[in-house]
């Protein structure tokens, strides 16, 4: 039986597939690597200490007593990017903002993992169309997990925490393309947007050069007598 004051049970990670003699089932366990690197992995993210705009004050609510992330190994907020593996996007991402987002997630080592908490952050909220916000912050980098919401509760927030587990917990160590942080070389940078009259992802430059064209190639359109 699993001791109620004892918050680690070896039954979590155990092969059910594998038999172990009655009795010690809380005390043995019988695993992969891959499972028990998966598991220490989701029970240890420390998330970046980094707010943008209302969600923000419903992420701290979550890190207070009340609802308690250390429950989830995750009390300790990093203030730097270089010991972080989560960054949780709180906010309206601004175009001004999408710039230093990228750089900070570029600086982040990896396994890294990004939630992106709130209708703003997930596709531009009831900003969407404002001339100043980015319509969600996945058209720059990866994205994990959305949470719903304006704002999500903690209580959401934490259901993204689990749901970020569970998808940590299908990774598989031996393959490639499931840790491919584990591939021969650095891993590939997110280029930084470039903030001008408006903001331009480089990695759209090919097209945009391309629909420029297909506009300057256009006739103009003829203006009639007495319009
Ligand atoms: S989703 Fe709602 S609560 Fe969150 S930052 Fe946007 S406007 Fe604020």
């Amino acid at each position: 039986m699993t001791n109620p004051n004892d918050p680690f049970d070896l039954r979590e990670l155990h092969n059910a597939d594998i038999p172990l003699p009655e009795g010690l089932e809380s005390n043995i366990a019988a695993t992969s690597l891959s499972r028990i690197y998966n598991w220490s992995r989701s029970r240890s993210t420390w998330p970046l200490l980094f707010g943008l705009a209302c969600c923000a004050i419903e992420m701290i609510a979550t890190a207070s007593a009340r609802y308690d992330m250390s429950r989830f190994g995750m009390e300790v907020m990093r203030a730097s990017p270089r010991q972080a593996d989560l960054l949780i996007v709180s906010g309206t991402v601004t175009k001004k903002m999408v710039v230093p987002i990228v750089r900070i997630y570029n600086q982040m080592p990896e396994p890294k993992y990004v939630i992106a908490m709130g209708a703003c952050a997930s596709g531009g909220g009831p900003f969407k169309e404002g001339y100043n916000v980015v319509s969600g912050i996945d058209k720059y980098i990866p994205v994990d997990v959305y949470v719903p919401g304006c704002p999500p509760t903690p209580q959401a927030l934490m259901h993204g925490f689990l749901t970020l587990h569970k998808k940590m917990e299908g990774q598989q160590l031996f393959q490639r393309n499931s840790t491919p942080w584990y591939s021969r070389g650095p891993a590939d940078e997110v280029p930084l947007p470039v903030l001008g009259p408006d903001i331009v992802d480089p990695r759209q430059a090919e097209i945009l050069r391309h629909q420029a064209e297909d506009a300057a190639s256009q006739p103009e359109p003829s203006v009639e007598a007495g319009d």
